[in-house]
């Protein structure tokens, strides 16, 4: 056991139990050590050997390898806390950590959990009505339907009004599933049946609505935090437009895209959007941002994200050890943190970017991890470590920092060539391209950059 350190704040819990694993389960230990804090790792069968497991206080197995039957297993977990005196549950991001249902078990077991409350969840977790509280907020959205869509027929008659291209979206939607593009009308079944085919099975919510597709935007985000107080605050921005398939690859912090008045307005906008649910803790309003720097609000998180370290490097802020206590009932400073410096973040995913990005589980039999100044690695694994095929294939994040976006650029480029993994495929050969990319060193990139991106480079 490795010594406990500073002496803990009079409202500070006791003991934190984390209901997830991986990099972000480690990530969580690690500020609970640096504030005096027990933890208590749980863990599937697929996960014994895993580092959270190792260096947390105390380890609870809780089920085999299918996140049903483990890491959903919200019975399990709350029996694990109370077994072990946990006072609360970080829940990380995905699995429970966007689930009113676990918010308010936590909540009547007297276990308070380190996120949302379950009407925040309720409000902001669900697309659709997220945007109808946006909309009462004052903050604009991209045009669509008003709702949820009740049937194809009604889906082509907002699609006439808003114009062709449209977006199909789940409202339970989450990491790019559930998603249509429609270019026009006679695309619109096929669309309709397979995009709700897709989500029953992911979030088993076929609910959809609908939206004007906006075209070449970026992704933008703004981190806010809010306390118990009503106090609300935002922390800058992160760009998160190169994505594949709708999914993140590589975010940074500040924006290429961005202006004062735009962080200004943009910030503004996120601020009201909490304030009005009297949001608590720390959460993500998504913008599309189209060439005009108009934006469109997405969708909100009302969880801690992948990409946060970005920010934490630009504003040097710990966003975990603010939303534990935030949670513990301590007020925030109120004052916006804007950005000095640019970081930058790669995602080390064992896929094979060669073929289709397609998962690459395995053991890693060679791994050495790059430092250095500005250099920060955010990972559970390790050399022997066997990667297990039941989770998401992230196994870790490489952070950059420098002063102008070019040093950080460079110090990526220099950090992923020190990376080695050897073993399984990495996305490491793919981030090492893209950093030679003279659109993207030129700030010049919207979410479809991929799309046209040559993959024989890498
Ligand atoms: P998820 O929760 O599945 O990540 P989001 O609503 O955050 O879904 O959307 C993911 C991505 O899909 C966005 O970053 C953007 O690239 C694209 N997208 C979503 N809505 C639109 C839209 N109306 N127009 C254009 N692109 C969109």
């Amino acid at each position: 056991m490795l010594a406990s350190l500073p002496l803990p704040h009079p409202l500070m819990f006791n003991k934190i139990l984390i209901a997830n694993r991986g990099e972000i389960a480690l990530r969580v230990i690690r500020t609970c050590r640096e504030m005096g804090i027990k933890t208590v790792a749980v863990y599937s069968t697929a996960d014994k050997e895993s580092l959270h497991v190792r260096f947390a206080d105390e380890a609870v197995c809780i089920g085999p390898p299918p996140s049903r039957q483990s890491y959903l297993n919200i019975p399990t977990l709350i029996a694990a806390a109370e077994i072990t005196n946990a006072d609360a549950i970080h829940p990380g991001y995905g699995f429970l950590s966007e689930n009113a249902e676990f918010s308010r078990i936590c909540q009547e077991n007297g276990i308070k959990f380190i996120g949302a409350s379950p009407d925040m969840i309720n409000r902001m977790g669900d697309k659709a009505s997220a945007k109808a509280t946006m909309i009462a907020a004052g903050v604009p959205v991209v045009p669509g339907s008003d709702g949820l869509l009740q049937s194809v027929e009604q889906g082509k008659k907002v699609a006439a009004k808003i114009k062709y291209p449209v977006i199909l979206k789940a409202t339970a939607g989450g990491g790019g599933r559930g998603m249509r593009i429609i270019n026009a009308e006679d695309e619109f079944q096929h669309a309709w049946d397979s995009a709700r085919t897709e989500a029953a099975a992911a979030f088993g919510n076929d609910g959809m609505y609908l939206e004007k597709y906006v075209e070449e935007p970026r992704h933008i985000e703004i981190q806010i935090c809010g306390d118990q107080y009503g106090h609300v605050c935002h922390l800058s921005e992160r760009d998160c437009s190169i994505q594949r398939r709708h999914q993140k690859l590589v975010e940074e912090a500040p924006s290429p895209f961005m202006t004062d008045d735009l962080r200004e307005r943009m910030g503004a906008a996120a601020i009201a959007g909490a304030a009005a649910i009297g949001y608590e803790g720390v959460g993500t309003i998504e913008f599309l941002v189209d060439k005009n720097r108009d934006f469109y609000f997405m969708e909100m998180n009302t969880r801690i994200q992948v990409e946060h370290p970005v920010t934490e490097e630009i504003i040097n802020y710990d966003l975990i050890k603010e939303q534990i206590k935030v949670a513990a009932g301590i007020p925030i400073s109120g004052r916006n943190y804007l950005p000095t410096g640019h970081a930058m973040e790669c995602r080390i995913n064992a896929e094979d970017p060669r073929a289709g990005f397609r998962p690459a589980p395995g053991r890693i039999t060679t791994l050495h991890i790059p430092g250095g100044h500005g250099v920060r690695v955010d990972t559970h694994v390790y050399a022997g470590y066997q990667i297990p095929p039941n989770y998401d294939s992230m196994i870790a994040k490489l952070i950059t920092v420098a002063q102008t976006r070019e040093e950080c650029i460079v110090k990526m480029k220099r950090a992923l060539s020190e990376f080695v993994v050897e073993g399984v495929k990495t996305t490491i050969p793919f981030h090492l391209a893209l950093m030679d990319s003279e659109d993207f060193k030129a700030g010049n990139f919207t979410t479809k950059f991929l799309e046209s991106f040559d993959f024989s480079v890498v």
